[in-house]
């Protein structure tokens, strides 16, 4: 067996339980939670079908979404809650889908309240501070209901012990409630709860001792604790072990590892955070307790997974995005057919993103997680009579996604790519420095080829006159985008280049750069040339660089771990090239972002040294390959119209690069129309603006399950924008 360690089971509660392995599929809100209302009973079988989906997958214990002990603790308004016996009923099909699926996996509920991070009026805390992300500042609760939260905590655990959970989880991390109560950067207190490390813990610990008292022996509590805060005024290393030590002495099963608040600005899961980046911290903890140790954060191959527990890092490792990617991670890596899984690139833009907006959560390289019920035609063979040929133009993320699916259905399927690669896009994305997690894709996508026998064509351009003579049933047309030249004086400068000169062509670019555009494509064109190269292997991202870039003291000198500002400790990288990233909307750089990992590739930039200028003209580029540019400024001193006053400036660089968005290449399509072909179109050469690798290969799965019954130029797309707009239109409310 490759994985040994992590495929060997775990007893638990003194030997009374034994998870089958030691992989833990780690909680995280997929908006399956709340479930839909029918007949005023809430229905969580979508819930049950994607956690059962994962126990045939192999996995040992999941920990489902955050489920609130009571009211206060919502997430947001109507959030999952777990407090009366109709809730409990209704969590019954998720458990018994699950028992259906593998009666060896175990499941346990998270019991999460929220405290100030819940986004409505009812929030509480211990003391009335609002938190830097929330909206409304929380009730301090009295000494009586602190103790009535414990009490409902009890009483979340008991239903969802009826309700046919193993276990539960104690949310204690994060800068949640429990972990609100631990920090004296939060708590203000003066009572039993608050003053001395003691008091801060007791809401705890006391949880978790009346949690045992109260459910059977076997029943499985895992406390969630933050061992890293990230925060100023979080928990030191000392005391962050004293609550390890009262955590076992009052009868957790394991102990989970949580890094990071979220209010703190150090990215802790994002693709840029290097593989097993905070695994240190749980192995800091190993020989202090003697319940099992999980460890988390970036751990998304099996044979990560493995040196970790090799290492004796940790006793357990828990997953959580890698299961929305690839559900079967665990059986594949018992088969030993670990290069068949699609790996979790870090991305966010599916799962957080989603949830952020109030949309229902999927997988950027895997759109059925989370939509099970919408996917189950992938599964189906095509029935004999409805069997196609057909002809995928372009190997980009789009054409893979569609010919990969369509062949398992059985369709023939021949993929014409004039490179001599597949990926595409992913091809310059898997160069980008922390975005090395592309290359997973592309190795993931050329091992699907080969097991579903599509005909690959690599180096040959497809024309009208090939496919038309090919005798295809149908072509689907996945031939992408071509970056858009902007209209700017002197703009065929050969000093300017384009995104495609400087990503794939690697063309030497100077020290002195201006980048137009300051979309995905531009900050990635900035992270780019700030540093020398990526390494290629996600494997080898170094931790302690990444570590003394963004301020995090790896001996947690200091409570809550992170280095004083002027601490000489902390080492930002430096940018080798001097960068002005530009663009022509006013307001903050890359507002289009992804709202999780937005700020980070800001943050990282500004720290790298790179400009960031918005509200730009671009007047012209002279015969020196200079770019002059027009501006606001904000000055005390207005000019005479009252207006901002405008600064001209040439910006004196050695290269122009272009990152001004896409435009869809469909060149083939009219040619293909008129000779009477049945022609779709996917990913970029669909819709080039907005287009994002999530939409791309959503699209053409979509596509690929019902290609046999659509209609020539039919589109299938999620719908996403029904749910965000009624959240949306909820906060506005709230807010208000
Ligand atoms: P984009 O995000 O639409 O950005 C295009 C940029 O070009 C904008 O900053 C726009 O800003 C500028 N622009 C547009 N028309 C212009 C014109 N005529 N002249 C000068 N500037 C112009 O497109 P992208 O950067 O090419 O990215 C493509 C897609 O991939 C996007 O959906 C993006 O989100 C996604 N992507 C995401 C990431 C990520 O990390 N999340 C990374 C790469 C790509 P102004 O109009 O204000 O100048
Ligand atoms: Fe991983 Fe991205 Fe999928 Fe989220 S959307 S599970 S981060 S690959």
């Amino acid at each position: 067996m490759s994985f040994p360690k992590l495929l060997s089971p775990l007893p638990l509660n003194g030997g009374l339980v034994t998870l089958k392995n030691r992989v833990l599929m780690g909680s995280m809100h997929s908006g399956l939670e709340s479930g839909s209302v029918t007949g005023g009973f809430v229905d969580l079988s979508r819930m049950g079908r994607f956690f059962a989906r994962r126990a045939r997958g192999g996995v040992g214990l999941i920990v489902t979404g955050g489920v609130a002990p009571n009211r206060a603790g919502w997430v947001s308004p109507f959030a999952a809650k777990m407090s009366t016996a109709d809730e409990m009923r209704s969590h019954k099909v998720v458990t018994e889908m699950v028992g259906e699926a593998d009666e060896e996996c175990k499941i346990a509920m998270q019991i999460l309240h929220s405290g100030r991070y819940g986004y409505h009026p009812l929030a509480v805390g211990p003391s009335a501070v609002k938190s830097p992300i929330g909206w409304f500042t929380p009730k301090a609760l009295s000494s009586q209901e602190v103790h009535s939260t414990i009490d409902d905590y009890v009483n979340a655990s008991l239903l969802a012990q009826e309700a046919g959970y193993h276990g539960v989880e104690i949310m204690g991390s994060e800068g949640y409630l429990i972990n609100q109560f631990i920090a004296k950067r939060t708590n203000f207190r003066d009572d039993e709860w608050g003053g001395s490390y003691e008091n801060r813990i007791r809401l705890a610990t006391e949880i978790v001792r009346k949690v045992r008292e109260a459910t059977n022996p076997d029943f499985i509590i895992i406390f969630r604790l933050s061992m890293l805060d990230l925060v100023k005024g979080g928990s030191s290393w000392d005391e962050i072990v004293q609550l390890g030590k009262a955590i076992e002495a009052a009868g957790a099963s394991i102990i989970n590892t949580g890094i990071g608040w979220h209010e703190a600005r150090i990215p802790t899961i994002a693709t840029s955070v290097p593989r097993k980046g905070f695994t240190w911290v749980t192995a800091k903890m190993k020989g202090e307790v003697d319940i099992p140790l999980c460890t988390t954060n970036r751990i998304n191959m099996p044979h990560v997974a493995e040196q970790v527990l090799q290492d004796q890092e940790a006793d357990m490792v828990s997953m959580a995005r890698p299961f929305l990617a690839d559900p079967d991670f665990v059986n594949k890596a018992l088969a030993n057919k670990a290069d068949e899984i699609n790996t979790c690139i870090g991305c966010n833009q599916a799962c957080l993103d989603h949830t952020f907006k109030g949309i229902t959560a999927s997988c950027l390289v895997n759109p059925e997680s989370c939509h099970e019920d919408e996917f189950e035609k992938a599964y189906e063979t095509v029935a004999d009579g409805k069997r196609q040929r057909i002809a995928v133009v372009g190997a980009g993320p789009a054409g893979l996604a569609f010919s990969t699916t369509a062949a398992r259905r059985g369709h023939n399927v021949t993929v014409f790519e004039q490179s001599s690669e597949i990926g595409g896009q992913f091809n310059m994305a898997k160069k980008i420095p922390g975005k090395e997690e592309f290359y997973e894709t592309i190795r993931y996508f050329n091992k699907q080829l080969e097991k579903h026998d599509v005909d690959l064509q690599l180096n040959s351009r497809a024309s009208v006159e090939s496919l038309a003579e090919g005798g295809f049933d149908s072509v689907v047309l996945a031939t992408g985008i071509s970056p858009r030249t902007p209209d700017i004086p002197g703009i065929d400068h050969p000093n300017v280049l384009s995104y495609i000169d400087v990503l794939r062509d690697e063309k030497p670019v100077g020290k002195s750069v201006a980048i137009i555009g300051a979309g995905g494509i531009g900050f990635d064109v900035g992270e780019f040339l700030s540093h020398d190269k990526s390494d290629g292997i996600a494997d080898n991202m170094n931790i302690d660089d990444y570590l003394n870039h963004w301020g995090v003291d790896k001996t947690m000198s200091q409570a809550g771990g992170l280095f004083d500002e002027d601490d000489s400790g902390a080492r930002p990288l430096t940018s080798l090239r001097d960068i002005t990233l530009l663009q022509r909307k006013k307001g903050k750089l890359g507002a289009g972002l992804g709202k999780t990992t937005g700020w980070i590739h800001r943050s990282q930039l500004k720290k790298m040294g790179v400009k960031m200028v918005g509200g730009v003209s671009y007047d012209k580029i002279d015969e020196d390959g200079n770019l002059h540019i027009t501006y606001s400024v904000k000055s005390k001193s207005k000019s005479k119209d009252g207006k901002p006053s405008k600064v001209s400036e040439v910006l004196k660089v050695d290269n122009i690069v272009t990152c001004a968005g896409q435009l869809p290449l469909r060149e083939l399509e009219e040619g293909l129309q008129a000779r009477g072909m049945t022609v779709f179109r996917v990913g970029g050469a669909e819709e080039a603006g907005e287009l994002d690798a999530k939409k791309a290969i959503d699209m053409a799965t979509r596509l690929a399950i019902r290609v046999e019954d659509s209609k020539a130029g039919d589109v299938h797309v999620m719908d996403e924008g029904r749910a965000a707009k009624a959240i949306d239109f909820m906060r506005g409310i709230l807010r208000g």
